[in-house]
């Protein structure tokens, strides 16, 4: 079968012809891929910084692709929650079972993560087997491709969850890229007051924001955009989510939340940001990392997919074959795209 694989270390990804799996094994499902979606992180795998080739050079050549929707095929031994036929997502966050903290029931905090479509081979292929135990089975109301939302919209909505969000709430997103949509039309569909969302001239990001029913949009590169902003606030937003990875995001976001008001920082970019801690003090401000997606996020996603599909499918831009997955890679890197989902060969 045709898959995208990371094959040695460097930048580069190749498109190889592998063997498919065998048969499930012991508490498996194999699946049948419909779709998946090119992540951020695919696109930092393909550069390989120095985070991925710590992680991931022991494990090559491997599968890339991890937020993806299929069709179960097979199930091996053990496995009853799920049966061939179901439409699952699956969770890749897969923990070692071994460590202390996983000894402990704390899989979220495992020292030795085999992340699928990183270290287990992932989903830009046909078909894939994973453990039972990290896959969702999707309400046959959800259609079918956008399933591969699941993933990254946990990413969004972890990002409210850690940042305390309430319905009612203002909330003001920095980074208009996939995560950043995802978290405001979660906002929007949670019964948020307000969803304001500012990107860096961001065009093409900000058409699917609008048609995702996000209206007020603040190009960060105009002049007096964030002074706009701070005016629009008011009082101050109840929330704010930094979903850019760009350090001088964190100060903007500081100025327009509302006293004691929470950032979350869900964006992995430049590790060092000059603060104005003076403003994080006098404001009884709280900033919160927001990364590791607890298993409970799930079928919250997948709760509200169900309410109200219309609402996320404009999130889904391209879909290109598998073939095609180098060009579909540099069109993600450009910007001008939301999800792009690459479907495998029949
Ligand atoms: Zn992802
Ligand atoms: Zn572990």
């Amino acid at each position: 079968m045709l898959a995208l694989q990371k094959v040695h270390d460097g930048e580069g990804l190749e498109l190889r012809d592998v063997a498919p799996p065998l048969a499930p094994g012991p508490g498996e499902i194999a699946i049948r891929i419909a779709a998946t979606g090119i992540c951020g992180t695919d696109l930092g795998i393909e550069k390989w910084g120095a985070g991925y080739a710590a992680m991931m050079s022991t494990a090559l050549p491997v599968t890339l692709g991890h937020e993806t929707v299929g069709r179960v095929s097979a199930v091996g031994a053990g496995v009853t929650e799920i049966a061939p036929g179901d439409v699952v997502v699956v969770n890749p966050a897969i923990s070692c079972g071994h460590c202390a903290p996983c000894r402990e029931g704390d899989a979220v905090g495992c020292l030795d993560r085999r992340p699928f479509g990183m270290v287990l081979d992932g989903a830009f292929a046909s078909q894939v087997n994973v453990d039972a135990r990290y896959a969702y089975r999707l309400p046959g109301t959800i259609p079918l491709e956008l399933g591969a939302l699941v993933e990254p919209l946990s990413v969004g909505l972890y990002a409210l969850d850690v940042a305390g969000f309430q319905p009612g709430d203002r909330v003001v997103v920095f980074g208009p890229g996939p995560i950043g949509q995802g978290a405001a039309v979660l906002a929007k569909q949670m019964g948020a007051a307000e969803v304001a969302v500012v990107g860096f001239r961001d065009a093409a990001r900000f058409a699917t924001l609008r048609a995702l029913g996000i209206e007020t949009l603040i190009d960060a590169s105009e002049d007096g955009a964030v002074d706009w902003l701070k005016a629009l606030s008011g009082r101050g937003f109840d929330v704010a989510v930094e979903a850019a990875g760009v350090g001088a995001v964190v100060d903007q976001a500081l100025a327009v939340l509302r006293p004691r008001g929470v950032l979350a920082l869900a964006g992995l970019g430049e590790p060092n940001a000059a603060v104005n801690i003076g403003l994080i003090v006098r404001n009884r401000l709280e900033v919160r990392g927001a990364s590791r997606i607890p298993p409970r996020i799930w079928p919250q996603v997948i709760d509200l997919l169900a309410a109200d599909p219309d609402a996320f499918a404009p999130l889904i831009t391209h879909r290109m074959p598998l073939a095609e997955a180098q060009e579909a890679f540099a069109l993600a890197r450009s910007g001008q795209s939301s999800k792009i989902l690459l479907i495998p060969e029949e």
